[in-house]
């Protein structure tokens, strides 16, 4: 038994200090609750002021004591203890409850902002796919033998960190093949690499690239379209400018995404598959999905400009990826969500993750987004008319009608139980349906 990370770097305590982090950060709507707190305060001495200036002139004997004790509980009674939780309690539930849920939320904006969103744009390999590709086919071109085809891909691949590089890698060192030592090798990120085995020039990639630096793959087209068709992402190697053959991987759908994506359809949500892959493989998953709108052979650079251009016209984006090149998109979107399975530079970019890549998350962590916002309101709500209705009464607004006073003993209790009930009304969020 060997233990891979301890301490500080164990998945759990960094779970663990994402939701701390997160329950401590401050939702936008807070704004609105510290806004009216501003004139709040200056407005309740206004009123404990003036009751003491009315009571002391022309208020019942003895007058000054009346006025100091109806001044005082007007002060108690809007003590603005409920006003100031009724956000950070609301937001610290649904964080725990999302976490319960297996979604991570980084701070609290991104709980505020998810409810929102009416656009999905969703990265393939690794988010709706297991991102664990296995290498299916090998096709050598005449001349070649399926050894020597994996020799020299395997001797490519090794540098790469695309996961169909390591994929190839797998594969071809299960099928025995042993890879040959590569030098000058270089990788361009979403279109392949290129290296020099045992002294040829030698390059993997797809079509456009082999062609780009003028190896001719047409040959092969019609072969790699059948591949494509069955959801196979195609690699293509060359080797001294002709074409040694093509490898075919598959990269199975996780069997949660049809029903995640399905709940976010019918919550009324547009869905847009952003990938680096060829257009045919990823129509091939997408039509599998049900997902209509497809942007395929992006390459990495321009997923945050397809994400900000639908911004651009006025839709609230979320962004489900995994990958290094997926950082920038999920930055750029109003919520960008990684998986828990993908790359460490993802999950920082991102404000929500998912912990096991279960993009059922997506729609539960919506849910939950509405439900706190609600539970927001309803406590501010209550704060407020809490205020509204005893500030007065404190005040002796019903004094000449009815003699009522509120003493500042009640109005004490009655100032705890207003923060006790904005507590119990968020907590009745830790057993949300999500
Ligand atoms: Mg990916």
């Amino acid at each position: 038994m060997r233990a891979e990370r301890v301490g500080r770097d164990t998945l759990l305590a960094q779970i663990v200090a994402l939701v701390a982090q997160a329950q401590r950060s401050r939702a936008p709507i807070q704004t609105t609750a510290d806004r009216v707190a501003a004139v709040f305060v200056p407005a309740v001495i206004a009123v404990a002021v003036t009751a003491f200036a009315i009571w002391a002139s022309v208020g019942p004997e003895p007058r000054l004591a009346y006025a100091l004790v109806n001044a005082v509980a007007v002060l108690i009674i809007a003590c603005p203890c409920a006003l100031g939780l009724a956000t950070p309690m609301s937001v610290m539930v649904a964080m725990g409850r999302a976490a319960t849920a297996g979604v991570l939320f980084r701070d609290a904006e991104a709980l505020e902002t998810l409810r929102r969103v009416d656009t999905l744009v969703v990265d393939k390999t690794g988010t709706l796919t297991e991102g664990a590709p296995r290498l299916v086919s090998v096709q050598p071109a005449p001349g070649w033998d399926e050894a020597g085809l994996l020799r020299v891909a395997a001797a490519l691949e090794t540098g790469s960190e695309h996961p169909i590089g390591e994929a190839i890698v797998a594969g071809a060192r299960a099928r025995g093949a042993r890879p040959a030592p590569c030098d000058g090798f270089e990788a361009l990120a979403g279109q392949g690499v290129v290296g020099r085995v045992e002294g040829r020039a030698a390059l993997a990639g797809s079509a456009e690239f082999l062609s780009g630096r003028g190896v001719d793959a047409r040959a092969f087209a019609s072969r790699a379209d059948a591949l494509r068709a069955e959801a196979r992402s195609v690699v293509f190697v060359a080797v001294d400018g002709g074409v040694a053959g093509l490898l075919a991987v598959a990269d199975p759908i996780k069997e949660t995404s049809a029903a995640a994506l399905d709940a976010l359809r019918s919550a009324g949500l547009r869905i847009v598959m952003l990938t680096g892959d060829h257009p045919a493989t990823a129509r091939a998953v997408a039509t599998r999905l049900g997902i209509e709108e497809v942007e395929a052979g992006v390459l990495p650079a321009d997923k945050a400009e397809h994400v900000a251009k639908l911004q651009a016209a006025g839709r609230v984006v979320a962004m489900a990826g995994d990958g290094i090149n997926d950082a920038p998109a999920l930055a750029r979107a109003d919520v960008g969500i990684a998986m828990g399975t993908g790359t460490d530079i993802a999950i920082e970019a991102a404000g929500v993750t998912l912990v096991g890549g279960d993009l059922r998350g997506i729609a539960r962590a919506r849910r939950l987004s509405r439900a706190t916002l609600q539970n927001i309101r309803q406590n501010l709500v209550f704060a407020f008319s809490y205020n509204a209705l005893g500030v007065p009464i404190a005040a002796g607004a019903l004094y000449p009608a009815l003699g009522l006073l509120l003493h500042p003993m009640i109005a004490a209790a009655a100032m705890s139980l207003s923060s006790v009930s904005v507590i119990a009304n968020a907590l009745r969020l830790r057993s949300a349906k999500i």
